[in-house]
């Protein structure tokens, strides 16, 4: 029997947080999506890594999760950072893109918020398998089914967390 070489894995940004505990907060026009965020920040504790993603509403956080209408632009979702000697350098925000999350299911909202925390936790693409939330694009869910952290997904995070 030959072992099938895995056809992808992860890649990494080379930015990471000093610590496990990941604070998110969710700014007031994404406040329409806090199930659906929160959901996707859980899906993400509840993976066998060392990350706990916590939804906070006090002004001290990781991660400032928002939505905006960046209109036909090819993404329906986007994270922004800066990395300061390997480590996030203040806070990490993402968006969601609701010219086109606006017509998603909320399964499809979330598994966009799901990827995006998965950049927000350091993780990059996953170019080459749609069955992984790294995946560059929605057809992970669309066409692949995937809205939660998949195996290659883990051992990402596992890999710079160990
Ligand atoms: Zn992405």
């Amino acid at each position: 029997m030959a072992t099938a070489t895995p056809a992808a894995a992860y890649s990494l940004e080379g930015c990471r947080w000093h610590g496990y505990l990941i604070d998110y907060y969710i700014y007031a026009p994404a406040l329409p999506y806090a199930t659906v965020i929160t959901n996707a920040g859980n899906s993400w504790t509840q993976t066998p890594t060392k990350i706990f993603m916590v939804r906070v509403t006090t002004n001290t956080y990781n991660v400032l999760v928002d939505i905006y209408n960046f209109g036909n632009t090819g993404f329906d979702g986007i994270t922004y950072y800066t990395c300061s000697a390997g480590y996030f350098s203040g806070h990490v925000e993402t968006a969601l893109n609701t010219y086109y999350t606006a017509d998603y299911s909320s399964t499809g909202r979330q598994q966009v918020q799901a990827h995006e925390f998965g950049h927000s936790l350091g993780l990059g693409h996953n170019n080459s398998n749609c069955y992984t939330l790294m995946y560059p694009s929605s057809s992970r869910y669309f066409t692949c089914g995937i809205y939660t952290p998949q195996q290659d997904d883990i051992n990402g995070i596992n890999a710079i967390y160990p």
